[in-house]
């Protein structure tokens, strides 16, 4: 038990000492003693937060009153941060809005690509979306009268050669939430392209955790979460990218208030106002959005390019800790080994994923799990170490050995 193979033990000292992102590891408050490899699913809270949230409160919400709307600036928090969103994911200023949940936007996205090809009758989504992309893309559909088809990404050329003609958007993540694998956004955009298509792209498992070009990369529309590698704070609010070539032409279907050109003169009618400004919808969440900026400060003069090569690092480090840990005893990667195929985590299979990852958060690493049998280990390197990994391999190499946690699949309707 507990025994760490000399190679790997080095290994993973060495390359924690050449690190030179390691000190942006206090700009989160982590707890002592826990390995937090779930950061994926809620990034863990900056330091810049707190003081940011108590200031918030007492003084502009408490003091401030009404007047804090213009006074400290509220009105445009969802623009403002949104731009600071888009120095992440390669958008100049003016293309992303923030505010809502990823599923409102989406909506809001899939409507409005929607009816910029009010010609074409097909939607294209991943079968292996997550739920909510699905399940919106067939909302989107059934109002529009259109039809969804589920197209693998590696399928997607093949589709496009026969029906890309009725394409009016496809709708990919760059990254398999459940398997960490990475798709080419940058070739499966120009893809879209090629067939008159829209690309709309969700980012919630990319923006933070590695480079991405919008602009560059000619991306119409994409969504994102605040709270999963921008570390936002749970339900943070999500962010709209609208590339600049479609503002004019831009009809979301949620045409509240906020995005009308004179939110203030109280129209009989809607009117949009000009530029990303027209995918607010109402009241923005200015608790949530401040929070959310702070965090976002985390980030501050960090090379996202280096932050992809130590996730990688990282991610690589742990696929040859379980190859020689875990493989023995029944685990397999199910992320790919290619680092221009992965994204910032690793899942591995087992039978027993379920009360394998109860037992680990029993003895301080935090990861989760995909049913069925999806082990999934989030890394960000902003925070993550080689150390962790290791202590993370190494206690479910333990646990699994030892047999110390419950075998018994999954439990119906259980929160992971
Ligand atoms: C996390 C995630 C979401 C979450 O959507 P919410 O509206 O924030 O619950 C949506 N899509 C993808 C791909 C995600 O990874």
């Amino acid at each position: 038990m507990t025994t760490v193979p000399a190679a790997v033990g080095e290994q993973a000292g060495a390359l924690d000492a050449e690190d030179a992102l390691a000190p942006l590891r206090d700009r989160f408050l982590l707890p002592e003693g826990v390995v937090y490899l779930d950061g994926n699913s809620l990034g863990p809270l900056p330091a810049a937060v707190p003081p940011v949230l108590t200031d918030v409160v007492h003084r502009q919400w408490g003091e401030g009153l009404i007047g804090a709307w213009t006074e400290h600036d509220w009105w445009d928090a969802p623009v403002r941060v949104g731009d600071a969103i888009g120095r992440l994911i390669g958008a100049a200023p003016g293309r992303t809005v923030a505010g809502d949940s990823t599923s409102v936007q989406l909506f809001n996205a899939l409507g409005a690509a929607a009816a910029l090809r009010p010609d074409r009758t097909l939607l294209v989504t991943d079968p292996g979306h997550f739920p909510t992309d699905r399940y919106l893309a067939e909302a989107v559909a059934r109002q529009r009268g259109l039809r969804v088809r589920q197209v693998r990404p590696a399928d997607l050329e093949r589709f496009l050669a026969e029906e890309g003609d009725q394409v009016a958007a496809v709708s990919y993540s760059p990254v398999d939430y459940r398997t960490g694998e990475l798709y080419d956004l940058e070739a499966l955009t120009r893809a879209a392209h090629r067939a008159g298509a829209l690309a709309v792209w969700d980012l919630c498992h990319a923006a933070g955790a590695f480079p991405l070009r919008m602009d560059d990369a000619g991306v119409d529309l994409a969504v994102g979460c605040g709270y999963k590698f921008l570390s936002g704070g749970p339900g943070a609010p999500a962010f709209l990218y609208v590339a600049r070539r479609h503002h004019e032409n831009l009809h979301t279907p949620l045409t509240g208030w906020s995005g009308h050109a004179d939110p203030f003169g109280l129209a009989q009618d809607y009117v949009p106002a000009p530029g990303i400004a027209r995918a607010r919808i109402g009241t923005p969440p200015i608790l949530s959005l401040l929070a959310l900026e702070a965090a976002l400060t985390a980030f501050d003069g960090v090379d996202l390019e280096q932050v992809r090569a130590k996730s990688l690092s990282l991610t690589g480090f742990f696929l040859r800790c379980a190859e020689e840990l875990l493989a023995p005893l029944g685990f397999t990667a199910a992320t790919p080994s290619d680092p221009a195929r992965r994204a910032s985590q690793v899942s591995l299979r087992h039978p027993h994923a379920y009360g394998l990852v109860r037992a680990l958060a029993r003895h301080g690493v935090v990861a989760d799990m995909r049913a069925p049998d999806i082990l999934r280990f989030g890394v960000n390197a902003l925070y993550t170490t080689h150390q962790d990994m290791l202590t993370a391999a190494v206690r479910l190499r333990d646990i699994t050995v030892a047999g110390d946690y419950d075998p018994t699949p999954q439990e119906p309707g259980a929160v992971t």
